[in-house]
This record gives structure tokens, sequence and C-alpha cells, in this order.
């Protein structure tokens, strides 16, 4: 990433030497500052959309409305770019969103919308608990529905995001524009995130024109000022990935000794009674429920931590948010706020999850040590987590090939010896 911008402000610094006092040059130089790698200006690159979107058939008059005026915005640039070093372990995560105050402010959600959150469940099966979780995550119940505006945020994204994200956020963009073009909502009300999600369950503009509904009949998809359109459309969003109505997202499980952590993946989807046969209990050491439905083990912070089964509906949480922490606090949130769910198992005290450059030492250590963790990538794939899980095997360890700290500083160990 910092190539080409390093060679790009070295430019605009040599133009700055001799820049006139002209308006237009400043404005030119400063658009060079932040010109993607092939050099081209904000503006013109603004004609290319044009032309896609021209061809796309919106009209020239949304068009203008949008783009008349746009400045590249530099703080959305600076957002993209600032990617956290150190990821939080999930527990931390879960935990932060997981607070009695949490709790208390969700509850009395479900309690203030109950008449509506039951006409939602009768049409699209989603339980309110998962609908309120959900809007906690995205909005903070509605107090954060970001204040960028979105075609100005994904034209940034799109022109100097990024760079392998950029056609994604291009889509968006036009995506934004025919949302107002079709006057599902008016160009002024397009504000969310600096990631152009947008409302109260932050839709960005692709799901917005495939997901969101009319919910209160006042002829727009208003994901901003209507909760019965927020609910509805977060809600049929869910149930088109796949919800199961009346199921949780999973249950905390408890191992027998022994067990192959290699069954730990989303890939590996059983039958509850299948799993139930190799000796998995719920953490409370009662049996699994009597569920007719195929179920994956997941392992999130490694054999110390709290291990679940999950159902379909952690698969469609995970469409929402491609993401396993998210997907796990949504359904953790979601059984809490029904006075359920409560963990068995601590989460890992020490758990720290390994940066890049980490991740890139243990794969050149696996290697020093005679394993295959695949291509040295600094990304903990499933060819680096069955290298560690063989490693930790030799090592008379839970093979689980959860790559944290600790294990780092055992394979350190190892190839120090
Ligand atoms: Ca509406």
């Amino acid at each position: 990433m910092s190539g080409p911008f390093t060679i790009v402000f070295v430019a605009a610094f040599a133009v700055g030497l001799f820049m006139a006092s002209s308006p237009a040059i400043a404005q030119q130089a400063q658009e060079v500052e932040d010109a993607p790698e092939n050099h081209v200006l904000f503006s013109d690159w603004l004609k290319t959309v044009t032309t896609d979107a021209r061809a796309r058939g919106i009209k020239p008059a949304t068009i203008a409305a949008a783009f008349g005026g746009l400045r590249l915005n530099r703080k959305v640039i600076a957002l993209d770019n600032d990617q956290p070093e150190f990821v939080a372990p999930v527990g931390a995560y879960v935990a932060a969103r997981t607070t009695a105050a949490t709790l208390r402010m969700g509850r009395l959600k479900l309690k203030q919308h109950a008449a509506l959150f039951g006409k939602v469940k009768k049409i699209y099966g989603v339980s309110a608990r998962y609908l309120v979780a959900i809007w906690r995550l995205e909005s903070s119940y509605g107090a954060n529905l970001g204040s960028f505006r979105v075609v100005e945020a994904l034209a940034a994204l799109a022109y100097a995001g990024t760079p392998k994200r950029r056609l994604f956020w291009r889509q968006q963009l036009l995506a934004a524009l025919e949302i107002s073009d079709k006057g599902y909502a008016p160009l002024r009300r397009l504000v969310g995130s600096w990631a152009g999600a947008m409302g109260h369950t932050q839709f960005i503009p692709t799901t917005y024109l495939t997901h969101a509904v009319d919910f209160d009949g006042d002829g727009r998809r208003d994901l901003w000022r209507s909760l019965p359109d927020v609910f509805a459309s977060t809600a049929n969003y869910l149930e088109k990935s796949g919800w199961r109505p009346d199921l949780p997202f999973g249950w905390e499980v408890r191992l027998p000794n022994g067990f192959d952590y290699g069954q730990a993946h989303l890939e590996v989807r059983r039958p509850v009674a299948e799993w139930a046969a190799l000796g998995v209990k719920l953490a409370n050491d009662k049996a699994l429920p009597a569920v007719d439905q195929p179920v994956s083990l997941i392992i999130p912070s490694g054999w110390r931590g709290p291990v679940f089964l999950v159902t379909e509906n952690y698969r469609a949480i995970l469409r929402y948010n491609n993401a396993s922490a998210y997907a796990l606090t949504v359904g953790l949130l979601a059984e809490r706020l029904a006075w359920r769910g409560k963990l068995v198992a601590a989460w890992p005290a020490k758990d720290r999850l390994l940066t890049g450059l980490e991740k890139t030492e243990l794969q050149h250590k696996l290697i020093q040590l005679g394993h295959d963790p695949g291509p040295v990538d600094g990304k903990v794939g499933p060819s680096t987590r069955m290298a560690i899980r063989v490693f930790q095997k030799r090592g008379g360890k839970p093979a689980d090939g959860y790559a944290d700290y600790t294990l780092l500083e055992a394979v350190r160990e190892a190839a120090a010896r």
C-alpha cells in the first residue's frame, strides 16, 4: 500500500516547490497528491463513473446532482488506510458488546417494539433478539448512523481506497446513484459510515437495492428513519441468507478428551446426532438438543476457550458481515437478551492474536521445523492451520491449529533448539 502512495507524495512535493498561486494548479496538485497509481485526476476519474452510470440507465440529472461539486474526501482514504495492527481477540470483542448496559438497553428495545417485532417475525421468521443484536452492533441501537455522505465516501474509496477493493466500491457507488435515481431515498438522505454502510443496520447500497423493504407502507424504503423498514429489511436479508426460524445461532458445547480438532471447521457439517455420537455435549454437560439440522463445530479462541456448535443461522449472520467475531457476538448477545447463553467456559485471559509479521515469522519457523504451512503469505489459512496441528500433535498438545502468541512462542522455542 505505502509504495505507490509514497511516490505520489514525492511528486506532489516537487510540484509544490514551483507551484504558482493559481487555484486551478493548486487544486490539480492537491488531486495528484491523492491520485492512485495511474495518476488520473479525481475529476477525470468521475467522468468514467458518469459513463458507467449513464450506461446503467441512470438519469443525467441524478448524476449531476450527485457529482456536481463533489470533492475527494481525504478523511475517508485515511480511515481506509488506518487498519489496526493488533486485532482484539474474540473474547475481548464479545465482552465489549455484551456489557450489562448493552443488555439492559437491548431488553428495553425488545419490549418497546414488541408488537412490530411480532409482525416481522410472522413474515420473515427471524426472532426479535437477533434483530436487536444486529441493531446494537451496527449502530448502537440507532445512536450512531454515521455522518458521511455515502456518494462522497464511496467515490473516494473507489478512486483511491485499498486497490483490491476499488471495483467493489465502484459497484457500491453506482448502486447508491441508482437508489437516488429510482426515488427510493433522496440523495441527501444517503448518509452513513465512511465505508458507505447506511442506516440503523448499516446496509451497503447493493444490499439496499436487493433486500431493503418498505414495511410501513409509505412507499419508501427508509433505513434511516423508519424502524419498521429497518427491522423488516434486516430480517428479509437474513431470511434470504438461509435463516431457520426458531433456531439459535448455536450452542456452547464441551468436547470429549482426545477429540479430533480437525473436525472444527465450517466446511464440516454433521447432523446434531452425529456430533452427540462423537461425545459432544452441551457445555453444562446436558445432552445436545434434539434438532434435525446440520451444524458445524467452531473453536474461536483455541481449545482453552469456549467451543460452539453453530447452525445455518450463524452462517446467515456471516452473510451479513463475514467476520466470525461479529457472527458469534450477534449470536451470544441475542441469546443473552433472552436470558440464555451465558458462557460456561471463560475466554483465554492472555489470548493475543498475531500481527501479519508474526504470522509470516510463524510460517518461516514451521518450514524450518520441517512442516508445510503452504505459501509464506502472513495469513493463517487451511494449510498453515494443518501444519500447526501437526506441530502441536508432535508436542503432545491439543491440536486445535489455533495461531495465537502462545503458539508462536512454542514454535520459536522449538526452532531455537
Ligand atoms: Ca417505508
